[in-house]
């Protein structure tokens, strides 16, 4: 069972100073990769970069000659949170063409299942516009590239990362062929991500937002994706799903006030690679979102990896959170978001 990792330094390129989205991160998470030993047990995946043609599969053409103009430039600041330097145009083009690469050689067979390790994240950026330190939508760019390579009619992607993927939702929301199912902090940053947020015309249904209170921890991630998750995504029987994978709903965290330990990731994961195994012949990609404390960042995509591999035996450095939060009873939120999609 091979699982693909795709990587290129060229990611550390998208040069992004002191902003908490930076290049140390995908240093951190290498480097624990390697003392652990677990990066010899992947198969590498070079990326290349994705082509404008791909790009425009989610992006309309000025934002792309936007972003492209900012880094001859020299880059600057895009947003109040978003920032990019001259190197980071090609960085981005790799994070997109990494997603795509990944979702090729899982299409093909040649990797099981594959994880992005990419920079600048994507799930923020809408069709118009950078935002939230995303500046293409590497995973949204990735389903239209295996609609358009494959012709893949039922794709899914979760998105576990703590903020809404509002570029995501935004570029899928009339499209019946893409389920778009998040979970996330909220109210919380960008402020999308309702429960009434479903999709428009023949696609309504097909966004499924899971709007969670702060403070939620591994019990109820794991109630969420039994009782919402499965169900929605068995229904609409996946040909491929992908994960908007970010980690900032570790309890360490400080962007975010979830309470997920490592071993709670391993569970979510656990039961997406199960959701694969059983509708789409196991083809999943993951793609890095968010995640910005380095030491559970490191561990949590390690243990993502281990579950990809079927490794067992697997380590939660950090434990579980030390008391912060009453947990907060998400019982009745679960039974509305049920009701809105006709969940049994
Ligand atoms: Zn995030």
């Amino acid at each position: 069972m091979k699982v693909g990792l795709v990587y290129d330094p060229i990611y550390l390129k998208h040069d992004t100073g002191q902003h908490v989205e930076n290049a140390n991160r995908l240093e951190a998470i290498v480097s624990h990769l390697e003392q652990t030993g677990l990066k010899q047990q992947l198969t590498p995946i070079k990326p290349r970069p994705a082509t404008v043609e791909e790009l425009s599969l989610v992006h309309h053409k000025q934002h792309i000659s936007h972003i492209q103009e900012a880094a001859q430039k020299g880059g600057g600041w895009l947003d109040a949170d978003t920032v990019m330097s001259s190197s980071s145009y090609d960085a981005a083009l790799y994070a997109a063409g990494g997603a795509i690469k990944a979702t090729e050689l899982v299409m093909n067979g040649e990797v099981a299942s594959a994880f992005a390790l990419v920079r600048p994240p994507g799930h923020h950026a809408t069709p118009r516009r950078a935002m939230g330190f995303c500046l293409f939508n590497n995973v949204a760019i990735a389903a239209e590239y295996a609609r358009a390579e494959y012709g893949l009619e039922h794709i899914l992607i979760i998105d576990f990362d703590v903020h809404h993927g509002n570029g995501t939702q935004e570029a899928f929301y009339d499209n019946s062929q893409v389920l778009y199912v998040s979970t996330h902090q909220y109210p919380f940053y960008p402020g999308t991500g309702s429960i009434k947020e479903t999709g428009n015309g023949i696609a309504k249904g097909t966004t499924v937002n899971i709007p969670l209170p702060a403070g939620c921890g591994d019990t109820e991630y794991e109630q969420v994706f039994e009782q919402i998750i499965v169900p929605a995504a068995k229904r609409f029987a996946p040909q491929l799903i992908l994960v908007s994978a970010g980690y900032d709903l570790h309890w360490a965290d400080e962007l975010a006030l979830m309470q997920v330990s490592v071993s709670g990731f391993a569970q979510m994961v656990k039961t997406i690679k199960e959701l694969a195994d059983g509708t789409c012949n196991g083809r999943l990609v993951f793609s890095l979102e968010g995640g910005y404390n380095l030491t559970a960042l490191a561990a949590s995509v390690k243990t993502t990896l281990d579950v990809l591999l079927g490794n067992t035996n697997i380590k939660d450095p950090l434990g579980q959170p030390p008391p912060r939060f009453a947990t907060p009873s998400i019982n009745h939120l679960i039974k509305e978001i049920k009701e809105v999609h006709s969940l049994a």
